[in-house]
């Protein structure tokens, strides 16, 4: 037997035990005649004594110890004289008897601790050594434990676990696929799944009901902290379902999980709001609503008396940030360099202080009456010490955006986006439609299976731009964790929809020829959703980045920087799949 015990196990009412240990030396420290290890596993840290008495022979062991050698240890446990109240074994030590190295270690490259001195590149390197840190570790603990609950809670409500295939064809999420050549069909490919969508909703004309599966996804998109190349979803799908049915499946899973993963009971159902409102009070689909501040529109109010800015745009709205009416030039200066930042494009910021009596004194007076601008401190019920910030623009949905960023910004400096606590809404009644301008032609907003509401199938015909969709987002804290539809499981309104999306008839059967055969043979009304579990798992670790709870993560340039991948392919293997490369390195790359 290696080890009787934990590293993270031993309690003073073990003392007197005679117990051995297996890790990794994290420390070794002399005092006088005494050596002290501190012997780290998963589970915690043991302190390992070799007394002023010991053995010469069990002396000169300890003095070839170096960090992160793994050892085994034999010994007494018995009560610390100096107790260390920060680790749970911190009133024991093990006073050895015994040590055996059972493999040496090179130097790691970066220290093994909580606050390491190893930079990103170095310990996604060597990110074997940064999943021995308590804090990344801890993070896959999470995730373990969510996927456990996530299991558990739909398992009680009857799902099924189906897992489907990863070499499939293009899926239709709208992003890059990544392809897979196949040898056995020569010059033929492979698309891994964006999701399991065709396929879940194949499962339900099969009659399985209830489908989930924690499963991989795959989309060859630029990088964000909130995405990776591939992801993990928490994919279901239910028959005979309204949205409604879905919703409430699914707020139930996500009361589950802030119950067993946070202790945080939630009785009342979430809030609710369409996306039109979304966008107009938050200029958002994920709005963050930890805090107010919502948008007000000043159209009405500030357009039309003479200030040039606001009179030519298409829109002109603001926010009010409680108690900042005393920002200094300085900070002022600094809001409007944000909002002029490329990534955000504002032209200016207007802005105007509700003063101890009353009285609004703006950047823009001289255009204003001071009845003017009380009509506006009205409309924001604004009090004396507030501050509101004005952005306007001539494309209202543009300016919603850049006055969204500005909003995130003061909740930041207000403190108001507290990590520990939570937010989450439904954001239901997307458009079906999303119009692109450069391609002249309407995309589905979700997938090209989401059903429209029923009550505007008529406007398909007519403004198939305002049609409603039968989809819904769940958002916490700004960030979108999931999100579905019910489908269409008619095939001539799934016909109709391929039509307004801009397939002919031989393209949407060669894509989806599949699917609308099985739909012929007795489709039964479904709908579902998707988790994103990395997203779950980093807003509940209060993590700002998913990276930090996946194992082995792909970095910005969607590397592998351990296993170096991608990389290029031999001569031989890429003549056995059938391919060339064209591609020409830069030189010097
Ligand atoms: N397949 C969708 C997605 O990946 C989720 C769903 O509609 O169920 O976003």
């Amino acid at each position: 037997m290696y080890r009787t015990h934990t590293c993270g196990e031993l309690r003073l009412s073990d003392a007197g035990k005679q117990v051995t240990l297996a890790g990794w030396v994290q420390k070794v420290r002399k005092m006088g005649g005494m050596s002290f290890i501190d012997l780290r596993d998963r589970y915690g840290i043991t302190q390992l004594v070799i007394e002023d008495t010991a053995s010469k022979e069990l002396n000169e062991k300890a003095e070839k110890l170096g960090r992160e050698f793994v050892i085994q240890a034999t010994g007494t446990v018995s009560e610390r004289s100096s107790k260390n109240s920060r680790i749970p074994t911190g009133d024991i030590e093990i006073k050895l008897s015994e040590i055996t190295v059972l493999n040496e270690a090179l130097t790691p490259p970066f220290t093994i601790e909580d606050d390491t001195d190893g930079g990103d590149d170095l310990r996604m390197k060597y990110r074997y050594l940064d999943l021995r840190r308590n804090a990344v570790r801890k993070n896959l603990e999470l995730r373990h434990k969510m996927a456990f609950e996530v299991r558990n809670y739909l398992d009680k409500q009857g799902f099924l676990e189906v897992e489907t295939p990863i070499l499939v064809n293009s899926t239709p999420e709208g992003a890059r696929d990544f392809v897979v050549p196949s040898r056995m069909n020569p010059g033929q490919f492979y698309a891994l799944p964006q999701s399991p969508q065709t396929l879940k909703q194949l499962l339900m004309v099969s009659g399985f009901d209830k489908y989930f599966q924690i499963v991989k996804c795959f989309r060859d998109e630029d990088l964000r902290a909130d995405r990776q190349p591939e992801f993990t979803q928490i994919d279901c799908e239910m028959s005979f379902v309204e949205q409604e049915d879905v919703i409430n499946t699914f707020e139930g899973m996500a009361k589950h999980l802030f119950k067993t993963i946070r202790g945080i009971e939630i009785n009342e159902a979430f809030p609710r709001i369409t996306w039109q409102d979304a966008m107009k009070y938050y200029g958002s689909d994920k709005p963050d609503i930890r805090f107010g501040m919502k948008f007000v529109e000043l159209m009405d109010i500030m357009k039309g008396h003479g200030f040039p800015v606001f009179d030519s745009a298409a829109y002109v709205g603001g926010i009010c940030a409680t108690g900042t009416a005393n920002y200094t030039r300085k900070q002022l200066d600094q809001l409007t360099e944000f909002v002029k930042r490329p990534q955000i494009g504002a032209k200016g910021l207007v802005y105007a202080r509700v003063e101890a009596d009353g009285n609004v004194k703006s950047s823009v007076d001289k255009f204003y009456t001071q009845e003017v601008l009380q009509q506006m401190k009205e409309a924001f019920a604004a009090q004396p010490g507030d501050l509101i910030l004005i952005l306007s623009g001539d494309d209202a949905m543009k300016t919603r955006k850049q006055l969204c960023e500005l909003r995130l910004e003061m909740g930041s400096r207000l403190g108001l986006r507290d990590k520990d606590t939570f937010a989450p809404l439904w954001v239901i009644d997307f458009p079906l439609f999303e119009w692109n301008e450069e391609d002249g032609r309407y995309y589905a907003m979700h997938h090209p299976f989401t059903s429209p509401n029923p009550e505007d199938i008529p406007l398909l015909d007519t403004d198939p731009g305002k049609v409603r969709a039968n989809a819904y987002d769940m958002v916490i804290n700004g960030v979108e964790v999931g999100g579905g539809s019910i489908r269409i499981h008619d095939s001539k309104l799934q016909n109709k929809m391929f039509q307004l999306l801009g397939f002919t008839e031989e393209s949407a059967n060669a894509r989806f020829g599949f699917l609308m055969n099985a739909f012929k043979y007795g489709a039964p009304p479904h709908g579902g959703l998707a988790y994103g579990l990395d997203r779950w798992v980093s807003l509940f670790a209060g993590l700002d980045s998913i990276r930090d709870c996946i194992a082995f993560p792909k970095n910005n340039a969607g590397r592998d920087v351990m296993l170096d991948a991608p990389s290029i392919i031999d001569d031989s293997q890429m003549e056995e799949l059938f391919l060339k490369s064209t591609y020409v390195a830069k030189e010097n790359n």
